[in-house]
C-alpha cells in the first residue's frame, strides 16, 4: 500500500556487458553433473539481439558454452556470426574427472578451447555440491582438490578468467520450514536444498574456494552472485581484500543487495574496479523468475543501479521469487556505473575497444 514515485529506465546510460547469461546448456545431466558434449539452445541470437539493442546491451557472455564439439557449435552459433555481441566460455569435462590422466587432459582441453575461441572458463556449483569421486556416486569431490590445479593454472597462463559459482544462499543450507526466509523458493524446488545429508556447510565450501584463489594468484576469478555470499558483504569484502585476483558479479542477487542499500552502496564505492554487471539471464527461464531474459529484467537492474527511489520489485514476477521482500536502489554515480557496466568486464575479457 506504499505510494511512491516509480522511475523507469527503459535504456541504461552506458553500454553494458552482461557477464553472466546462459544461452546454451549441456543437453544431458546425471545427478547434477553434465554428461556428453551435446548442447541445447533455448533461443537463437535473432531473438536476443532486438532486446539487446533496445536496452543498450553491447555483449552477452554465455558462460555455459559447453565442451568439445558442443563448445565448437556454441561458438559457431553465437560468437562467429556476431563478433563483439556474444562471448562464449567453456566448462570442465566433469565426466572425465576421475581418470588418472585427467589433470593434464583438462589443462590441454582448456588450451584447445582457447584456440577454438572460448574467452574463459565457467564452474557451476557442480564442483562442491554434485560432482562425486565416481562422477555421479561416492563422496563429493572437494573444490580445492589438486587434480584441478593444472586447469586453474592454464586459465591464468592463457588470460582466461574463471567465472565460478560456489555454494548457494545461506538459507539453502537450513531446514525448509517456517523459519527459512526462502521457504517458498525451497518449497518450489526442494532439490535446491543442501541441508543435512552429506553436504559440506556453506562456510566449508567458501573456505575451499578461497584455497584455490590463494594457490593460483595469476588466475582471475569472477565470483558469481556477489561472491556467493551477498547476504554477508563484510565477508565478501574481507575476501576481496585478501585476494587481488578475485572479482564479483551481481547476477540474481539484487534481492540481497537491495535490502541493505547502505552497505551495498559502500561496497560499490570501495570495489568499483572489481564488480561486474551480470543478470544470470536465461531465455524462457520460468524455473527462475528472477532471471527470465527480457527487457523487464534489464530495466529492474538499471533502476536498481542508476536511480534514486524507494521499495520496488526485484524480479519480473508477480510474487517475489527469492523471498517476500522488495528492494531499495543504489543511485550510483556515472564513474562507478561505467566501470560496473562495461570497463571492468571489457578489461578482464581482453575485448578490443570498439
Ligand atoms: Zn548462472
Amino acid at each position: 500500500m506504499l505510494h511512491v514515485p516509480e522511475t523507469r529506465v527503459p535504456r541504461d546510460r552506458f553500454p553494458v556487458i552482461d557477464i553472466h547469461t546462459h544461452l546454451s546448456w549441456a543437453a544431458a545431466r546425471k545427478n547434477g553433473v553434465s554428461v556428453g558434449e551435446e548442447m541445447t539452445y533455448p533461443a537463437p541470437p535473432q531473438v536476443l539481439l532486438p532486446v539487446m539493442n533496445q536496452k543498450n546491451i553491447r555483449a552477452m557472455v554465455n558462460l555455459t558454452g559447453g565442451i568439445g564439439r558442443g563448445l565448437d557449435e556454441t561458438i559457431q552459433r553465437f560468437q562467429v556470426p556476431y563478433p563483439g555481441r556474444f562471448v562464449v566460455f567453456t566448462e570442465p569435462s566433469w565426466e572425465r574427472s576421475n581418470g588418472a590422466d585427467y589433470p593434464q587432459f583438462q589443462a590441454d582441453e582448456i588450451a584447445r578451447a582457447r584456440k577454438a575461441g572460448a574467452y574463459g572458463l565457467k564452474i557451476l556449483k557442480t564442483l562442491g555440491l554434485y560432482l562425486r569421486e565416481g562422477v555421479t556416486a561416492g563422496p563429493l569431490v572437494k573444490i580445492d582438490d589438486p587434480r584441478f590445479d593444472p586447469m586453474w593454472e592454464t586459465c591464468g597462463a592463457l588470460n582466461m578468467p574463471v567465472a565460478i559459482h560456489v555454494s548457494d544462499p545461506e538459507a539453502f543450507f537450513l531446514p525448509i520450514d517456517r523459519f527459512n526466509e526462502r521457504f517458498e523458493q525451497l518449497n518450489n524446488h526442494p532439490d535446491w536444498s543442501f541441508y543435512d545429508r552429506d553436504f559440506p556447510s556453506n562456510a566449508e565450501l567458501l573456505r575451499a574456494r578461497n584455497h584455490v584463489f590463494a594457490r593460483h594468484p595469476k588466475t582471475s576469478f569472477i565470483t558469481l552472485h556477489v561472491g556467493n555470499n551477498a547476504e554477508n558483504l563484510a565477508s565478501v569484502s574481507e575476501c576481496l581484500d585478501r585476494f587481488p585476483n578475485m572479482y564479483v558479479e551481481l547476477g540474481a542477487r539484487i534481492a540481497e543487495l537491495g535490502r541493505q542499500p547502505r552497505n551495498a552502496r559502500e561496497f560499490f564505492d570501495k570495489y568499483q574496479d572489481r564488480i561486474l554487471f551480470g543478470t544470470d539471464a536465461v531465455p524462457y527461464g520460468t524455473e527462475t523468475p528472477q532471471q527470465v531474459f527480457g527487457g523487464d529484467l534489464y530495466e529492474i537492474y538499471f533502476r536498481f543501479l542508476e536511480t534514486e527511489g524507494e521499495y520496488f520489485d526485484y524480479a519480473p514476477a508477480p510474487i517475489p521469487p527469492q523471498g517476500r521482500w522488495r528492494i531499495y536502489v543504489l543511485g550510483l554515480p556515472e564513474g562507478i556505473l561505467k566501470n560496473v557496466y562495461y570497463e571492468n568486464a571489457s578489461r578482464l575479457l581482453g575485448l578490443k575497444e570498439s
